[in-house]
């Protein structure tokens, strides 16, 4: 470790003792001391007493201008009045019914208005909607089969725990025209790797591969749109639409996991955005506007095996009147095009505040970004698939992560393939601190970037 990274880390330690005391008492009854293998980190996360609006504060009583956003589920931003108002209405009527009831229309118009699809089922996580959609398409198809991306992540069930960050590792993920499927862990069955396909991210040749070798049993395709789970990777030119044109081809679905996109990339999240049309859409995270909800939607013919009784979908908590309320509150007080005028506006300066600041000072790194997102990418050029994100610097990732928390601002979840988020609740203000925090770090950055860089060139 390197000096300018170590004095972060001692100031990180010397900010946030209750934090570290916190995490010692959960090591005892919770594996790596939380809830969730993401939110485990060196020398320990950071634990949160109460959050409002764009900030959030730890248990020592440090305020920090909130990015991390839980994961990109928070465009709303913490606690936002729409949807506590509309929460709070229904809290005295009942938290879950497991019946049906009025909101459910409510909000099933909403999404099928937005997004490209004709009807909906709801769930609580990003993990049911791509669960339930994969199962749907390979019901729809008649084929076991799925192609995904190599690096992309989809959740946490066995067809989608395969060939994501971790693994696989750079020594057994096989040729980039023929990547093999990785599991992404123990427990993930090997007759379930075995109808998982991968491909690479803007590699078409890849994924035609796949239907060749394997003819009429190619169910879906799934991706995110933009891959944003190894920073953000960018489609380019014509990639989409060779999708949409291989699956028509073969007599495959094209499902997008829009559980980041979205809600978080323009009023119509990545149809919209890039004028291809999916068969399916999941979403989550930023529709519930901080309460747990999920979608998953899709044409009519495809639905009806659900109404048939050929496919089967259920679950307690669906369409939970409390969820339900966040969600309608969110789509119609939230996500509308003035909020997402603000956040465009909050997004240009500070991506124009960034790129200003790498260049004054020669840090080698772009910034990529679109609609709510956007991440500092620590590349010589643009991330075109996993691949070219796997070589990381993480010390120096670590550098602009632990450097900035310390200055104030959460500037992105803690990993180096998430992205920040900017919710309707920040303000330039914020915008004018995450930048003086990075113009106060970017020297000391740049600095042991060059040194770094020397030394692997000298080696
Ligand atoms: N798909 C994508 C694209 C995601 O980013 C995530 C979560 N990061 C999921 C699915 C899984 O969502 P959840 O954590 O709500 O199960």
């Amino acid at each position: 470790m390197y000096p300018a990274l170590q004095k972060e880390l001692e100031s990180y330690e010397r900010r946030t003792p209750k934090s570290a005391e916190a995490h010692k008492k959960n090591l005892k009854r919770l594996p790596l001391g939380v809830a969730s293998n993401y939110r485990a980190y060196d020398p320990y996360p950071i634990f949160v007493a109460e959050a409002a609006g764009s900030k959030i504060r730890d248990l020592d009583g440090n305020e920090y201008i909130d990015h991390n956003l839980c994961f990109g589920t928070l465009m709303a931003g913490h606690s936002h009045p729409a949807v506590i108002k509309a929460v709070e209405a229904r809290l005295h009527k009942g938290t879950v019914y497991g019946m049906p009831h009025n909101m459910e229309w409510e909000l099933a118009e909403e999404i099928c208005t937005r997004f490209p699809v004709e009807m909906c089922r709801f769930g609580n996580s990003g993990t049911e909607a791509t669960m339930h959609v994969i199962r749907l398409a390979r019901a729809a198809t008649g084929r076991d089969k799925i192609i995904k991306f190599e690096g992309g992540y989809h959740g946490l069930h066995d067809a989608a725990l395969v060939s994501v960050k971790p693994h696989p590792p750079a020594d057994d993920f096989g040729d980039i025209k023929n990547p093999k499927a990785v599991s992404g862990g123990a427990g993930v069955p090997k007759a379930s790797l075995a109808n998982v396909l991968v491909a690479t991210f803007n590699d078409l040749e890849t994924v035609e591969r796949r239907f060749k070798e394997n003819p009429n049993e190619v169910a879906a395709i799934i991706l995110e749109p933009i891959m944003m789970n190894v920073g953000m990777c960018f489609p380019q030119k014509g990639f989409l639409e060779g999708l949409r044109t291989l699956c028509d081809k073969h007599g495959a679905l094209l499902i997008f996991d829009e559980v980041k996109t979205g809600a978080k990339l323009c009023w119509g999240g990545a149809s919209e955005y890039f004028g291809v049309m999916p068969d399916m859409i999941c979403l989550a995270k930023s529709i519930g506007g901080g309460f747990p909800l999920a979608a998953f939607g899709t044409h009519k013919r495809v639905m009806k095996l659900i109404s048939d009784h050929k496919v089967f979908h259920g679950g307690t908590y669906n369409t939970n009147p409390i969820s339900m309320a966040a969600g309608i509150a969110t789509f119609r007080e939230v996500l509308t095009r003035l909020n997402y005028a603000h956040i465009d506006k909050l997004s240009n300066k500070l991506v124009a505040g960034y790129r200003k600041t790498i260049a004054k000072v020669g840090l080698q790194g772009y910034i990529a970004s679109a609609g709510a997102n956007g991440v500092l990418m620590l590349y010589p050029k643009e991330v075109l698939n996993y691949r070219d994100w796997l070589p990381i610097d993480v010390d120096l990732w670590r550098h602009y992560w632990f450097g900035m928390v310390n200055r104030g601002v959460l500037c992105q979840p803690y990993w180096w393939d998430e992205q920040w988020t900017i919710s309707v609740q920040h303000t330039e203000a914020d915008i004018d601190r995450h930048l003086a925090a990075f113009e106060d770090i970017a020297e000391s950055l740049a600095a042991a970037q060059q040194e770094r860089l020397g030394a692997v060139a000298a080696h």
